[in-house]
């Protein structure tokens, strides 16, 4: 079995480092012509050394700009799949979480993936397309994690935004899943995971007894999209070494 997006348009969100940046090569490899959004022009023009990718420079945490840069992603021809990628965590106990991290981790980690969706979906259904979208969800939408209130909290939405758009694309022939890693060794793995007193108990509970790779999650996310997922809609893929079940 091989995957392959045959010059098809693949937007990834969050592309500039760990598991975006991981995506964008590996659909690359399987011949989508990537369009990368991320934050950093720096990790952006790298990776269009890389892969002769194309670049859009937005920050998700703002709307317009979101609308924006999804806007300029369709504009640039028809995007047939979309992985919204882009995520952040910024680790607060219950009582401690501030209203502005709140709403901030809700606007990337939610609200980027219904703006790109809904860009790409209505293009999609204008032109009579069929597509795939994948949503970079996680396994703390499954599970409460200590300091983890708006992170858990986000994942959560984004697994029910995943479930009510499969309901209403899936009869456009517009697939939608979610991924939902472990803990996966990136940049903000490592922020948030990287002191052995929290990672141990963590490890612990996994019964494959590491933490992810980017590319574990990478190869989920390439499958899903891919042809050979044609009959899956509507899951939460865990890519979690048995967390969940355990
Ligand atoms: P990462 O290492 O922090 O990389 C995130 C990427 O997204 C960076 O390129 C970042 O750009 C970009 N990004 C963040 N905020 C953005 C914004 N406001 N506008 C535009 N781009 C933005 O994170 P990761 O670990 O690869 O996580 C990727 C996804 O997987 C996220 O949705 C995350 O929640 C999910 N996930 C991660 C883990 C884990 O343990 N790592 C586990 C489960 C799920 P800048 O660096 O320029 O900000």
């Amino acid at each position: 079995m091989q995957i392959q997006f045959n010059g098809q348009r693949a937007v990834v969100t969050g592309a500039g480092k760990g598991i975006g940046r991981e995506i964008a090569v590996l659909l690359h490899k399987c011949g989508a012509k990537v369009v990368a959004v991320s934050r950093t022009q720096a990790d952006l023009d790298a990776l269009r050394k890389e892969i002769g990718c194309e670049t859009i420079q937005a920050d998700l945490a703002d709307a317009s700009a979101a609308q924006a840069a999804a806007a300029k992603a369709v504009a640039g021809g028809p995007v047939t799949l979309l992985v919204n990628n882009a995520g952040i965590s910024i680790p607060q106990s219950f009582l401690a979480t501030t209203v502005e991290a709140f709403d901030k981790t809700l606007a990337v980690n939610v609200r980027s993936a219904l703006v790109f969706s809904q860009a790409v979906a209505k293009a999609l259904i204008a032109a009579k397309k069929t597509g795939a979208i994948v949503n970079l969800s996680s396994q703390a939408s499954m599970v409460g994690i200590v300091d983890h209130t708006a992170y858990c909290a986000s994942k959560g939405a984004l697994d029910q935004l995943t479930r009510t758009m499969a309901l209403e694309l899936g009869p456009h022939q517009i697939r939608v899943n979610a991924v939902n890693p472990t803990v996966t060794l990136t940049p903000m793995g490592e922020m948030a995971w990287g002191d052995p007193k929290k990672s141990g108990p963590m490890l612990a509970k996994i019964p494959l007894g590491r933490f992810a790779y980017p590319k574990d999650v990478a190869h989920a996310v390439a499958y899903l999209l891919s042809e050979q997922a044609d009959m899956i809609h509507g899951v939460m893929l865990p890519v979690d070494g048995g967390f969940l079940s355990a």
